[in-house]
């Protein structure tokens, strides 16, 4: 890239790994402009400019990247927010803008990977379940509904979902981090003998998995789609902001 070709970054964002870049980004002096999907109606206050709503698919995105004059995208979305990561890619490709994955570390290398059963969806994981009593659910608002078939659920998330939940169901307006010590109160106080949760890695909701090991609480686990061979990843806000510095365009 030229010198006079100033660099302006896309951070697709939702998470704190998109908040904590664009404050290392604006600190580093860049432009950037972070997008949210607009499902959470607080959002956390971001670094930058923030743009908020769809692109409309992977052809509104590259348009969009297009006319804002971006050079980079940094993709920090949830590891479940699969579409938008799609779109992403082919976007970056037909616009030829380089694109990295700050993919937050995988749960299937934690040392009690082995003792969870494993499923690759919500549908299955919601007819391992049906076999329990009563179940913890922490997959987020968005994916309840594949779960409405259980009676018995604790289900926790940042915020209800528009739908209303079955009236059977405790909802837990709760945001993370949690402590060993209190899952394991919570796990206690409802009796639960079965969680339901998903790969979304990092240490910030991981107590719970320490917490159903330590008190024989089955753990069923809904597994992440992989990130395509072709973009690079990192596993920090910090690496990403010395791809932004480096990559050239
Ligand atoms: P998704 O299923 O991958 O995306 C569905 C559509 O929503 C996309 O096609 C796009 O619409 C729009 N969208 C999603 N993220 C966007 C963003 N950052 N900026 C602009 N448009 C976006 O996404 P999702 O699972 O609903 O997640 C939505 C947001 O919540 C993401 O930003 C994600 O980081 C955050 N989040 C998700 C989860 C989770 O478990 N899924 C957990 C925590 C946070 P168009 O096609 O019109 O562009």
């Amino acid at each position: 890239m030229g010198l006079n070709v100033r660099v302006k970054t896309l951070i697709l964002g939702g998470t704190n790994e998109g908040r904590d870049l664009a404050e290392l980004l604006v600190t580093d002096g860049h432009e950037v402009i972070t997008s949210l999907a607009g499902r959470v109606r607080r959002p956390a206050r971001i670094a930058g400019e923030v743009r908020v709503g769809g692109f409309g698919g992977a052809n509104g995105m590259a348009a969009w990247l297009v006319g804002n004059g971006i050079n980079r995208v940094v993709d920090a979305t949830h590891p479940f927010a699969e579409q938008i990561s799609t779109n992403a890619v082919a976007a970056c490709r037909s616009t030829g803008t380089p694109l990295l994955r700050i993919s937050r570390p995988s749960w299937a290398s934690h040392p009690l990977a082995d003792t969870w059963t494993w499923v690759a969806s919500h549908d299955e994981a919601s007819r391992e379940a049906a076999g329990y009593e009563k179940v913890l659910l922490t997959v987020g608002k968005q994916s309840l509904d594949h779960y409405r078939n259980l009676p018995d659920v604790a289900a926790r998330m940042v915020e209800l979902p528009e739908e209303p939940l079955p009236g059977s169901w405790r909802p837990l307006l709760e945001r993370g981090p949690f402590t060993v010590d209190s899952e394991k109160e919570l796990l206690r106080d409802l009796g639960v003998d079965v969680l339901v949760t998903k790969d979304s890695g990092g240490s910030l909701t991981e107590a719970k998995l320490t917490a159903a090991a330590d008190l024989g609480v089955r753990v069923i686990m809904v597994r992440r789609v992989p990130v395509p061979k072709d973009v690079p990843q990192v596993a920090t806000p910090r690496e990403a902001l010395a791809w932004v510095n480096e990559v050239p365009a």
